[in-house]
């Protein structure tokens, strides 16, 4: 019984929010507890399953990543004088024998808002209810706190503009909270248990690909070294705003969506950065815009509080199904394995296939094309970003696939990318698509975006037999001309 324990043990559960600076539940532990108990659990469900279109719910590439984060975590609570405690297996079972055997008054973890996790969190609190526990819960995913919103999550407008609008200038960001000086070890024993290994979740080890845009390492420590690249020791934020829309190399945009994915760093301390370096260096639209940038994230978390499992259905949060979409899946491996003949497409799918990451331009030209050009349903689409990407993020990618599928809450109808155009603006020597598609490297930079336009004999110059050596565009690209 909860009374007579003499210690209050308290279980910090991290979930996605892997790091030590700005962490509300630790911080709460440690001011409310005698004895802290760091926890991590790989989910099985999350690391071994499969998605409903039979892809590895977490890819290789997020896999390592994460496991990297746990590892950088786990030294970063050793150095504290404490000790991360990591299970493989289901958080609810895990958690609850940590919870008995340490005789554990509560546990406290940041709150996940969507179907699984919420799942998983309230499986556990009725465990602990049998033993006289309880779950605190707090917060840290976003910018702002729902309680400073001047609205409801269920009366959040679902335009961003008018969401923007209406925080930016009035709601204060609360400053982010300090790492802690020290975190003792309990005086009960646990096994701390091992680190798993790639091969765990049934992935090879591999090598990250040398054309790769930046070599992710997980962990906060790395996270915050990028943010400090990406302003102090760089200035490259003073340009944000113009090469944002960048497809080769580290330096076009700030490269902190795997880092924010996982809670390795808070938005709020990229925020005090930012406002610190607008003070101490530069303010301009660059800097405004990578704050800009952010509210899109909380806007994206705050459509998946109100809307809840709507965002993940064919109809997304606006409701309405386009019949044209169909599970062709024949159609959808043509995309996914980077064979539609479109360059830019297969470009950007090479890239995810290879690395896991892919600019925001690309991702938005790729999920237009499968949708309004392939006609193939937007979800097949969302779950292989979801099993792919290094950064995936919930809210973030399934707010941003209804959103260009047209099935988001937002008004504006014509979301359709015209790729020609895309391309010939946003890589205009060809110089991604040749990077990516060596085969193309011979073919000049004014048709590199159109092989379809190469006749035979041109074909036989440049080395590339169209069918053969690249494929011919799987749709008509004639209404790109016009
Ligand atoms: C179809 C599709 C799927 C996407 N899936 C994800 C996802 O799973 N996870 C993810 O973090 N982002 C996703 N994005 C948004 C965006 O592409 C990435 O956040 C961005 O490319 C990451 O690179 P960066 O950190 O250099 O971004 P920067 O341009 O430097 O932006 C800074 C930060 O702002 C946030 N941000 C920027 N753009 C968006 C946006 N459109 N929506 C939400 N947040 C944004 C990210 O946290 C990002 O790290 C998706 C976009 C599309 C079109």
């Amino acid at each position: 019984m909860q009374h007579l324990r003499t210690n209050k043990r308290i279980i910090v559960w991290f979930r996605q929010d892997l790091r030590i600076h700005d962490n509300e539940a630790l911080d709460y532990a440690l001011e409310r507890g005698d004895e802290i108990i760091p926890v991590y659990v790989f989910d099985e469900r999350v690391f071994k399953g499969e998605t409903k279109y039979g892809f590895h719910k977490t890819g290789k590439y997020r896999a390592k990543f994460i496991i990297e984060c746990v590892e950088n975590l786990r030294d970063s609570l050793r150095e504290l004088g404490s000790e991360l405690i990591v299970r493989v297996g289901k958080p609810e079972e895990e958690l609850y024998k940590i919870a008995c055997q340490a005789e554990a008054s509560w546990v406290f973890c940041n709150r996940e808002r969507m179907d699984e996790e919420v799942k998983v969190q309230d499986e556990l609190e009725r465990q602990l209810w049998k033993e006289a526990m309880e779950i605190h819960y707090f917060r840290g995913k976003m910018l702002y706190y729902t309680q400073d919103l001047p609205f409801p999550v269920s009366h959040c407008p679902d335009v961003f503009t008018s969401f923007r609008k209406e925080v930016e200038r009035y709601v204060p960001i609360r400053e982010p909270l300090p790492i802690p000086n020290r975190i003792n070890k309990p005086t009960v024993k646990i096994h701390p248990g091992s680190m798993p290994a790639l091969k765990d979740f049934g992935h090879e080890d591999f090598e990250t690909d040398a054309r790769a845009a930046l070599v992710f390492k997980g962990g906060e420590t790395e996270a915050l070294s990028r943010l400090n690249y990406y302003l102090w020791e760089s200035d490259l934020i003073q340009n944000y705003k113009e090469t944002r829309n960048g497809l080769i190399g580290s330096d076009y945009s700030s490269k902190l969506s795997p880092w924010l994915a996982q809670g390795c760093i808070s938005p709020k301390k990229v925020y005090q950065e930012l406002k610190k370096y607008e003070q101490e260096r530069k303010k301009n639209k660059s800097t405004y815009w990578l704050f800009f940038e952010l509210l899109w994230r909380d806007f994206f978390r705050l459509m998946g509080k109100k809307h809840g499992n709507a965002i993940f259905q064919k109809g997304g949060t606006k409701g309405e199904i386009n019949a044209d979409l169909e599970d062709d899946m024949a159609k959808f491996r043509i995309w996914r394995e980077a064979r539609t003949g479109v360059p830019f497409i297969d470009a950007n799918m090479r890239e995810l296939n290879l690395t896991g990451f892919m600019s925001n331009r690309g991702r938005q030209n790729v999920a237009s094309f499968l949708v309004n050009d392939m006609k193939v349903n937007w979800q097949i689409g969302a779950e292989y970003f979801e099993s792919l990407l290094i950064d995936y993020d919930v809210c973030s990618n399934w707010g941003n696939w209804n959103y260009v599928a047209g099935v988001g809450s937002d008004p504006r109808e014509e979301r359709y990318f015209n790729i020609l155009k895309q391309a010939q603006r946003y890589d205009p020597q060809g110089e991604y698509v040749k990077l990516w598609l060596p085969e193309l490297s011979e073919i000049p930079c004014k048709k590199v975006h159109q092989p379809d336009q190469l006749s035979l004999v041109e074909q036989e110059e440049v080395q590339v037999k169209l069918g053969a050596d690249y494929p011919k565009a799987v749709i008509n690209t004639s209404r790109w001309q016009r």
